[in-house]
């Protein structure tokens, strides 16, 4: 079984947007953007679940996101919800995801300029805490935005000692662009990594001897879609010399075990 823990779809009206704004950035989508575009897509590459991210670019827009977020999960699709951490009272819409079955929150720091050393935000980590939800986290270099990048290596793992018990689910393989500094700061730490936009970044066996340190019960299968090609990312992770019960780890065994799926 495989799921995929880092995709993106779009409602009809805005997906088109979404994409063409992407292109204009040089990524090349691989589907429309929407949910059947999505669903297509895992069926190409063989994939039995997916993971939605979505994102709130403005404080006024998280109930009507969140809103939509719960009209899509279901069936193949598990939704995280999000909030806009420099709004008023985000713990009050983590606290409505909790209650209408959602296990995490999707959040961007570069996307929503904000810093993880914020004390306004305490209260947010900690109803996160206090709710069991986990955090899935933009991490590292973003083509939409110019460095320096909230999310480094360093500041996450600040981030992770400040708030042990909030569960941290790190993109890009801790963060995109700074491998050597995820080496430093991340890799061993008990937080989880995603593999998205890795392959090609970094030499297959850098990649196996890193995830092998931090623990392959820490690494999720994570494509991007539709910024990237899950079929392709589904051949990278099967073609890095791994045993076969590592990659069941990382294609369903872990991200299983996140989302409590039987
Ligand atoms: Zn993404």
């Amino acid at each position: 079984m495989f799921i995929d823990f880092h995709t993106h779809f779009y409602p009809e009206n805005l997906a088109e947007r979404a994409i063409s704004l992407c292109k204009s950035l040089g990524v090349n989508p691989i589907s429309n953007g929407t949910r059947d575009g999505l669903l297509a897509e895992l069926d190409r590459a063989g994939i039995d679940y997916a993971v939605g991210l979505p994102l709130a670019n403005k404080p006024e827009n998280v109930t009507g996101i969140n809103q939509w977020a719960l009209e899509q999960h279901g069936g193949r699709i598990f939704m995280l919800g999000t909030v806009f951490p420099e709004m008023e009272k985000p713990g009050e819409h983590v606290h409505w995801l909790y209650e209408n079955g959602f296990r995490g929150i999707k959040l961007h720091p570069e996307y929503q300029q904000f810093s993880y050393d914020d004390v306004a935000l305490e209260p947010l980590w900690r109803t996160m805490i206090e709710h069991d939800m986990f955090l899935v986290t933009h991490a590292g270099g973003d083509i939409g935005f110019p460095p320096p990048y909230h999310s480094d290596p360093e500041s996450l793992a600040a981030f992770h000692r400040r708030w042990p018990e909030l569960t941290l689910i790190l993109a890009h393989f801790g963060s995109w662009g700074m491998w050597d500094d995820v080496e430093k700061h991340l890799i061993g730490l008990p937080v989880y990594l995603d593999t998205s936009f890795l392959d090609g970044f970094v030499p297959d066996d850098k990649v196996v001897q890193m995830m092998r340190s931090h623990g392959i019960d820490r690494i999720l299968f994570g494509s991007d879609s539709p910024w990237r090609d899950q079929k392709k990312d589904v051949d990278f992770i099967n073609r890095l010399p791994l045993s076969p019960e590592e990659k069941n780890k990382i294609f369903w065994d872990n991200a299983r075990r996140l989302l409590s799926i039987d």
